[in-house]
């Protein structure tokens, strides 16, 4: 039927307009299952030559642990739960950065599904003199991490890096990550949804199909994939959006069911939000504490971080729209029958979250007794499925062009 609403966000542009600014920027795209323990706000490293000092910065304590690496580049390896880096404000699964003294660069990304990885390639070998850390002071200040490396000859460095040689590839080779889909299956519990005349209930074909539409996604190993219900349960529309926020979602896709007051009335359309629904974007916002990644970095005047804001939830937006052409297409080319101006717009409040793009997709009349029977036909619900799932293959697909063109 109706209500509801998820950030692979390929900023290019905004990559490019922030440069312009000054504004060290790194790629973007957003975590994985179990939120993150925490945010890493920057890495620091300064040093002439000797005494090189390294400060990571959070915002909250994380545990951590240091090792030398003697294979290949000598390097420094700081392990951490999953995080999100949030360096120069822009959240991203991965990046690097210039070193000084004896760090040449530093690399950070996701390691696993439950830690992350700062790298520090070393210019010379060099050891770990002292480590600490420091809780902020004022509120103005972070959670700190502090190592000072000191040069050291090759001999003391492959001592120190003796015991931890296990260590795995270098990080970057471990950093492909698969796009986080979250499957919205509109209404639930209490909620029925709309009724067909036979009785059938939306919130079970909307949890039927999503559960379908996730086996077609895990089956092709593209995609991670989470549900924001897989069973019969009431969950709000907050609830909802800030699931696939805090998942990190890649890509939001809530399905429903209509019901119109003809029976005549079918097909599927898809929705984003409307300019009526923006507008409500920043009352949700508020009201549910969402802090958009940009906004985090206190370094920077709170103006260019609204700005930012306000870019990345264009560029959402934008998003968002892309996607809802490319699965009206698609459902087009897998025959499943849709109405006229299949790409609508409407404020649904699951289309609310400001940075991850979203589709709300009405998969048909409930009222419809040929849209019914499709909904409910395990052959012609392939097609549907299909049909998204190709969908969502064109939206990453041309999102693997625009970074590769960059
Ligand atoms: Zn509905």
């Amino acid at each position: 039927m109706h209500p509801e609403r998820a950030q692979t966000v390929v900023r290019v542009w905004l990559l490019t307009l922030l440069s312009a600014l000054g504004l060290g920027v790194l790629a973007t795209a957003p975590a994985v299952a179990d939120p993150p323990a925490g945010r890493v706000l920057s890495v620091r490293i300064g040093g002439e030559g000797s005494a090189t000092r390294v400060v990571v910065e959070s915002d909250v304590a994380l545990k951590y642990h240091v090792f030398l690496l003697a294979a290949g580049t000598q390097r420094v390896v700081i392990d951490l739960p999953r995080v999100r880096w949030s360096l120069s404000g822009l959240t991203s699964q991965s990046g690097s950065g210039k070193g000084s003294g004896v760090v040449a660069g530093y690399r950070y990304a996701q390691n696993t599904a439950t830690t992350s990885r700062l790298v520090l390639d070393l210019a010379k070998p060099a050891i770990v003199a002292r480590e600490f850390v420091l809780a902020p002071k004022s509120k103005d200040e972070h959670h700190r991490i502090v190592l000072d490396l000191d040069p050291a000859s090759a001999e003391a460095f492959a001592e120190a890096a003796g015991g931890d040689n296990s260590g795995p590839q270098p990080v970057a080779q471990q950093i492909a990550r698969k796009p986080l889909i979250v499957i919205d299956p509109g209404h639930g519990g209490k909620d029925p949804g709309a009724s067909s005349k036979s009785g059938l209930q939306e919130k079970d074909i909307t949890l039927a199909i999503a559960t379908q539409l996730r086996d077609e996604l895990l089956g092709s190993k593209r995609y991670d994939v989470a549900m924001t219900r897989s069973t019969d349960i009431f969950i709000e529309l907050e609830d909802r959006v800030t699931k696939a926020r805090n998942l990190g979602a890649d890509l939001f896709i809530a399905l429903h069911a209509d019901a119109g007051a003809k029976p005549s009335v079918s097909g599927a359309s898809v929705y984003t939000l409307s300019s009526e629904g923006e507008k409500r974007v920043d009352g949700a916002r508020k009201q549910n504490d969402w802090i958009l990644d940009v906004e985090v970095d206190s370094s920077r005047p709170e103006m260019v971080n609204q700005i930012l804001a306000d870019l990345v939830q264009r560029e959402t937006k934008n998003q968002s729209a892309r996607f809802a052409q490319m699965l009206a297409g698609s459902l087009a080319e897998a025959e499943w029958p849709t109405l006229q101006n299949t790409h609508r717009k409407r404020g649904f409040y699951v289309l609310l979250s400001p940075d991850v793009p979203a589709a709300l997709l009405e998969m048909g009349f409930m009222t419809n007794e040929a849209d019914a029977a499709a909904m409910t036909s395990e052959r012609k619900r392939k097609k549907l499925v299909q049909g998204v799932a190709h969908a969502i293959d064109q939206f990453f697909d041309s999102q693997t062009r625009i970074v590769a063109a960059k």
